[in-house]
């Protein structure tokens, strides 16, 4: 940072996302000390408000988002006396004059705004804050997702938002890269000689990426119709972790050094052709069934109509490139799925031969590294050792589990919430952990030719009973390629 003060402003402040993560997130980063005295914080919406009803309204959504042992009435006063709301409209630019004079920018200070908007109103938002004279050098803009829902509507985004900002000043949220254990994979990485050598088509076997939900669309059924699996998270989640697991070295940490490498893998991701489309992509809708035990209606039920809408994906990816020539990277998500984890499971070869008698090898097993995102966010290095004792055949093996989560300290510490870095980065002007526009735009492009495959093969999802894995033919979609799904 410069150590101007910031103004933040968050455009949808009274929305969904800002009062669930957003505004906890800013509240913790004040109870760690990481908001300056002057730092302030104004929401910006639709509809009228005042100052004190905005307040109270944060203020009740915060106390039932976060876990109370964290809530300090103290650093609520703090807090609060840093947030203001002001009234805006997109559309129709009003409120736009008086949120302009309320901020410091004209003084020299910076701003920071956050589109926590829908995205129709991106473009909108840019235009009046140029013609408000707010889209100079001291400003940054920051974008939810989605970006777009295709390549074309993703370059109808990215250009209105760039006829007024710089590619430098705009932040891309995808918040999975805000969270520790992602991090932490860089850190793993890079910072670590023994894992690179084998990080590679002649060390590695497999690599699996899970994002599993057990949530329906609970209450966003229209807008989540409108997406589906393959937008709503692969596009984005799925491919930025295959991204860190695929990258080459970066030479530094610098945002450009860390999105080329990024950029790189998602070019060198090999189109799934038509004829391909049925061999390597699977997609699912759920039909009624019980999660936890508990019975759940099936997709049409929640929804307002028949759909094509998949709930479920799972596909091959392939990158063509040396490092991973050969190696399927399995990418899977779903809603209505047993149970609720995010993962990356990375696969090691098997050794070239056993010297151990026949019955140690029904136990000997290949290395495995498993990242888990979610719901507890560990690190695991599974690796074969020796049952200790005196066996009769003196060598009996086990699989052993490394553990190179967070220390037990740390472990103890809360959890922090994924937007707390990403709000703390933005504030310091650091984009590594940001999407650039090249990134969503090469992603865009290799998922709209599956969309494209299912559209012409006339490819209509497969139904799964709520609770189960996804269709069966996910499968036999490993399986063909002598893999199993890691459950
Ligand atoms: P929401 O519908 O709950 O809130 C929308 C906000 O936008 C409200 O504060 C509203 O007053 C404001 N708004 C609407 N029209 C406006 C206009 N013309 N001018 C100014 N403000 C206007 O939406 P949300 O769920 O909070 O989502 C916000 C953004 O975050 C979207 O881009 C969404 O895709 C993204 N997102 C949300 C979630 C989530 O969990 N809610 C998750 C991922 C991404």
């Amino acid at each position: 940072g410069t150590g101007r003060p910031t103004d933040l402003i968050i455009f949808g402040g009274t929305g969904d996302l800002a009062m669930r993560m957003l505004f906890p997130s800013l509240y913790f980063l004040e109870a760690d000390g990481y908001l300056a005295d002057d730092a302030r914080i104004i929401g910006a919406a639709r509809g009228d408000l005042s100052r004190d009803a905005f307040l109270d309204e944060v203020h009740k959504r915060l106390k039932s988002h976060i876990p109370k042992k964290y809530y300090d009435a103290d650093v609520w006063d703090r807090f609060a006396q840093k947030v203001d709301y002001k009234s805006v409209d997109a559309t129709d630019g009003s409120g736009f004059e008086a949120l302009a004079a309320a901020l410091r920018i004209r003084d020299g200070s910076e701003a920071v705004f956050y589109f926590s908007t829908a995205p129709r109103f991106y473009g909108d938002l840019c235009a009046q804050l140029k013609a408000h004279d707010l889209a100079g050098p001291q400003s940054r803009v920051v974008l939810e997702k989605p970006i777009g829902h295709d390549l074309t509507s993703c370059r109808a985004v990215n250009d209105a938002v760039g006829a007024v900002f710089p590619e430098s000043r705009i932040y891309r949220i995808d918040h999975y890269l805000g969270k520790e254990t992602v991090q932490n994979l860089i850190a793993l990485r890079f910072a670590n000689s023994l894992l690179e050598p084998l990080w590679n088509a002649n060390g590695i076997e497999q690599v699996q990426i899970t994002v599993s939900e057990t949530v329906g669309v609970e209450g966003r059924w229209s807008y989540y119709n409108d997406s589906g699996a393959l937008r709503d998270m692969l596009q984005n989640h799925l491919l930025q972790l295959l991204c860190l697991v695929a990258m080459e070295p970066p030479t530094s940490l610098d945002a450009d050094a860390v999105r080329d490498e990024k950029l790189k893998v998602l070019r060198s991701l090999r189109p799934i052709s038509k004829q391909e489309n049925a061999l390597k992509t699977v997609c699912g809708q759920y039909t009624a069934g019980a999660v936890d035990g508990k019975a759940v209606p099936g997709y049409f039920e929640e929804g307002e109509g028949e759909s094509t809408t998949e709930t479920f994906i799972s596909l091959r990816a392939d990158i063509d490139n040396w490092r991973w020539r050969g190696v399927p990277f399995y990418l899977r998500t779903g809603k209505r799925l047993p149970y609720r984890y995010s993962e990356i499971f990375i696969q090691f070869k098997d050794v070239p031969h056993s010297i151990f008698p026949e019955e140690s090898n029904l136990t000997l097993q290949s290395n495995k590294l498993i990242i888990r995102l979610q719901p507890e966010e560990t690190i695991k290095l599974l690796m074969m050792n020796k049952v200790p004792g005196l066996g009769r055949d003196g060598m009996k093996l086990q699989e052993v589990s490394l553990d190179l989560s967070m220390s037990d300290e740390a472990r103890s510490r809360r959890r922090r919430i994924a937007y707390e870095r990403l709000l703390l980065d933005v504030l310091n002007a650091n984009s590594t952990l940001f999407v650039r526009r090249d990134e969503t735009e090469a992603a865009w492009k290799w998922v709209d030719q599956i969309a494209e495959g299912w559209r012409e093969l006339g490819q209509k999802p497969k139904p799964y009973a709520a609770g189960s894995w996804g269709p069966s033919a996910s499968v036999a979609l490993t399986e063909r390629y002598g893999h199993s799904w890691h459950d």
